[in-house]
């Protein structure tokens, strides 16, 4: 059966990558799509594995070039799903899973929402969210104020989202995030459930 596809939303610094690595080798087989960007690489990012890192010339022709599922402009600077190792994954029967963001949630679930799960994934409040960016020290003071001013903004979305994960201790939202992904392959898409049924009858009696 093909693939299906689990996406996680949630402010800068919410705990998104920290929950994936910690859940990786419980989770498999996923593939984790890997998006493009023109933010600068953070200490310790390297190109195609974190992000893959793009001048803007470049992803705009990417955009011409209609390679992105989707692509949004998040604090000022351009992010966006390749398409092709997407559909690979899903022909694969992968669990594909995004890290995006409110709008690129919006815009995946217009294209595919009939096999799409999705969570939202917070700290506990503002107050916390800002204290673990100012902590992981990767970001100068003005992108974390931008990130906490988005950050407002975005929590107004939870509501689209099928479920939600109050990252507060890390052990706890890792395992709500492994429920989750076994949950996210229960549901195939439109394509897929009519095949089922058509093989479910097998040939006519008699
Ligand atoms: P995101 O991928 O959503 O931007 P990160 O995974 O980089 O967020 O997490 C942001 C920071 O918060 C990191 O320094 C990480 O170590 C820390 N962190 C993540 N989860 C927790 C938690 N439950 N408690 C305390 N710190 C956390
Ligand atoms: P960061 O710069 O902290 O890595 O990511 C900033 C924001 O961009 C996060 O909310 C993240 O989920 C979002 N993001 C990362 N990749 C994509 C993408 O491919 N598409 C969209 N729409 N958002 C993305």
């Amino acid at each position: 059966m093909s693939g299906a596809v689990l996406i996680l939303s949630g402010p800068s610094g919410a705990g998104k990558s920290t929950i994936i690595r910690q859940a990786a080798d419980r989770i498999e087989p996923y593939y984790f799509s890997i998006s493009s960007t023109t933010r600068d690489p953070r200490e310790g990012e390297r190109d195609g594995v974190e992000y893959h890192f793009l001048t803007r010339e470049a992803f705009e022709a990417g955009i011409e070039a209609g390679d992105f599922l989707e692509y949004a402009e998040v604090h000022g600077n351009y992010y966006g799903t390749s398409l092709a190792p997407v559909h690979k994954a899903l022909a694969e029967g992968k669990l594909v899973i995004f890290d995006i963001d409110v709008q690129g949630h919006r815009l995946a679930r217009n294209l595919m929402g009939d096999r799409i799960t999705s969570a939202f994934i917070t700290p506990p409040s503002l107050a916390e969210l800002e204290r673990r960016l100012r902590n992981r020290s990767t970001d100068a003071d003005d992108v974390i104020d931008q990130r906490l001013h988005n950050a407002k903004e975005e929590i107004q979305a939870i509501h689209e989202f099928d479920y939600v994960i109050i990252n507060d201790q890390i052990d706890t939202a890792t395992e709500a995030f492994v429920a989750l992904a076994n949950t996210a392959r229960l549901k195939p898409g439109r394509t897929e459930r009519a095949q089922l049924v058509k093989n479910w009858l097998g040939s006519p009696l008699g």
